[in-house]
């Protein structure tokens, strides 16, 4: 066995995250024996997400753990079971878990913090991370649980261009729903009606989003469907139809500055209009996870659904993959194989 190459949190990030954050170390040490419960894996693909940014500060402002300054980055990776002192899961199982970014890792099955996905036999990991990937599953179960839309409605998506946003915008119309993405630039714009299937994208970079959903949305918005929060979240409350439901998935713009940011939202827009603002996290459906992979699966089948997959290679490439969530530099969910 090689080395084992491991990404470790330099420093915390002050401000916007750089890859200067990061540090690249290699235990040449042999992994430690296996005490019952634990596999070692060998982590051959790492679905990068923005939310890893919400533990690399003193005190963690997401529901998992800070990572301290030293300590190895945590992510979600598709492993394949070296050694096994578990007997559920047997050498040779292919799993998606929540792994660390290194080359190899222990993991406890039984104790995941996210339930381990055990990759069947015929679907390959890409597909397990792309299509059926858990921002896939995000993107199911907040538009249709927490949204709720009909159709007729008018849905509109913020991070429209972007991994969970793009899904959410195809299952809406495909729900019939009138849909309307927002997203930084006019390439991603093109994306978000090309490939989105939106009825219009509204360019944040150079346009006002408060004016613009006024005159795409004259009825006002049914469910608005938020990824980024700040400035975007308070020009779609603006904008808001009666009984309006706001998804409050991600607040992407505001993880660089912790959470403590100020919003200025409107509250009596809220009280009259009777909206209904609902946060979720995709692990309060893991329950269901079978459910929306396979209406996931026949989608991408029938051609409803086309999920784009922004492939990295190279472990060496994680920390710049992460950052280039932050610039909009990502075109679709981000995967880095590790070969
Ligand atoms: P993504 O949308 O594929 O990539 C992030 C995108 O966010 C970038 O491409 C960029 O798009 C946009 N962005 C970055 N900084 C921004 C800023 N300051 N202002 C406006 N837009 C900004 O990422 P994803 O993995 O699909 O995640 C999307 C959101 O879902 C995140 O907020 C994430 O935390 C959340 N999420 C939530 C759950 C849950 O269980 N609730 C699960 C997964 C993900 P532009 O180029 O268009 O700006």
């Amino acid at each position: 066995m090689t080395g084992n190459r491991r990404w470790t949190l330099a420093r915390y990030p002050e401000g916007r995250l750089g890859e200067r954050d990061f540090a690249l170390l290699c235990d040449t040490d042999e992994m430690p024996a296996l005490t019952p419960g634990e596999v070692l894996v060998l982590n051959r693909m790492f679905a990068v997400a923005p939310t890893i940014r919400n533990w690399l500060r003193p005190a963690s402002t997401s529901q998992r753990a800070a990572i301290p300054v030293g300590g190895t980055i945590r992510g979600m990776a598709a492993c394949d079971v070296m050694a096994s002192a578990d007997p559920d899961y047997p050498v040779g199982t292919r799993m998606i878990a929540m792994s660390e970014w290194a080359d190899r890792g222990v993991i406890r099955p039984a104790k995941a913090p996210v339930p381990v996905f055990r990759v069947p036999e015929g679907m390959d990991f890409a597909e397990a991370m792309g299509p059926l990937s858990l921002n896939s599953l995000t993107a199911y179960f907040g538009l249709l649980e927490v949204g709720r839309p009909r159709a007729g409605e008018t849905v509109v998506v913020s991070g429209a261009a972007g991994s969970v946003g793009s899904v959410v915008c195809q299952i809406a119309r495909i729900k019939g729903c009138r849909v309307i993405g927002i997203a930084g630039g006019a390439e991603k714009c093109a994306r978000v009606v090309a490939v989105g299937k939106a009825d219009a994208a509204i360019d944040y970079r150079a346009e006002d989003v408060c004016q613009r959903l006024r005159e795409l949305c004259p009825e006002g918005i049914d469910v608005f469907f938020d990824n980024v929060g700040g400035e975007q979240l308070r020009a779609a409350l603006d904008c808001m139809a009666p009984h309006g439901r706001v998804v409050a998935c991600g607040q992407i713009s505001t993880y660089d500055q912790g959470a403590a940011v100020q919003t200025g939202l409107d509250m009596m827009k809220v009280v009259y209009g009777r909206i209904r603002i609902e946060g979720f996290v995709v692990g309060d459906f893991v329950d269901r996870a079978d459910e929306a992979r396979s209406q996931l699966a026949a989608w991408v089948r029938s051609g409803a659904l086309e999920v784009a997959v922004d492939l990295r290679r190279g472990l060496d490439q994680l920390p710049r993959a992460l950052v280039d969530l932050f610039s909009g530099a990502n075109r679709g969910t981000v995967l880095v194989v590790n070969d």
